[in-house]
């Protein structure tokens, strides 16, 4: 089991990516692992300019440099000659608590705009969730199993066969969003300290406010089904919450009370 998880050192090997897109990615899996992971700090590793590294050989140097849970980030070609590396994007080694990500197939075609910069930023920030998902003994399914807010869970995988590469880039990962499904909660709840954080759910109010009506008080309910009346329901994915109507309508009655 992973051990000193509550602090991860996001570490860049010769990539670009500013020093504030770190930090977002480090937000982004902060709020991925909900609790789990505290704090993270952000460095950077000087290494000559290389076109691909050994992925083996970069988690053992950053184990050397920097020990503890690691994540490293690099713009070099991951090679993965070794069988415990689970994709050309990243890998993870079992014999210590260090994930790497190569940014190298996450590019869109040319970065010109702050949107395509995004769009990198995101899928780097993805592939990072996934593989220190690995680091806390999360695996891959390939089922396109599916979070509550809609989006493929950090840890689902495709063929890459099936897709191509960009194809698996844009399919797979921009598929992701960052919170993960019920058994990854579950299996990340009993064995590590997650919170299923109310902050988090929030956010998810407009996909699915049934799942959070469900967890807020009898004022917040009464709020929450004030606002969804108002919200006028929004199709599909709010099934959930149309088949609960009596429960809401109860609480949108009990709003008229003194
Ligand atoms: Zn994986």
């Amino acid at each position: 089991m992973l051990k000193n998880i509550s602090k991860l050192n996001i570490v860049r090997i010769g990539s670009y990516i500013t020093h504030s897109s770190l930090k977002e990615i480090g937000n982004g899996i902060l709020e991925s692992f909900k609790g789990t992971i505290k704090e993270f700090k952000v460095s950077h590793h000087d290494s000559p300019v290389l076109d691909n590294i050994d992925a083996h050989l970069l988690t053992m140097i950053l184990d050397e440099e920097y020990g503890g849970h690691t994540l490293g980030i690099t713009d070099a070609d991951l090679k993965t000659e070794n069988e415990f590396y689970n994709s050309i994007f990243g890998g993870k080694n079992p014999k210590n608590d260090v994930a790497v990500v190569s940014t190298k197939k996450l590019s869109p075609q040319e970065i010109t705009s702050d949107k395509e910069y995004d769009l990198f930023i995101g899928r780097t920030l993805k592939v990072s969730v996934h593989e220190v998902g690995h680091n806390f003994g999360l695996t891959d399914h390939a089922s396109y199993k599916k979070a509550l807010d809609g989006s493929l869970c950090p840890m689902s995988r495709g063929e890459y066969n099936k897709f191509g590469l960009r194809g698996y880039v844009r399919a797979i990962i921009d598929g992701r969003g960052l919170n993960f499904y019920d058994e990854c909660i579950g299996f990340l709840s009993a064995i590590y300290d997650y919170k299923r954080s109310q902050t988090n759910l929030m956010k998810d109010a407009l996909i699915c406010p049934y799942f959070l009506y469900n967890t807020l008080g009898k004022k917040g309910q009464i709020q929450m089904a004030a606002n969804l009346q108002g919200a006028n329901l929004q199709g599909a994915k709010l099934e959930g919450a149309i088949l609960q109507e009596a429960d809401l309508e109860g609480a949108i009655l009990e709003k008229g009370k003194p």
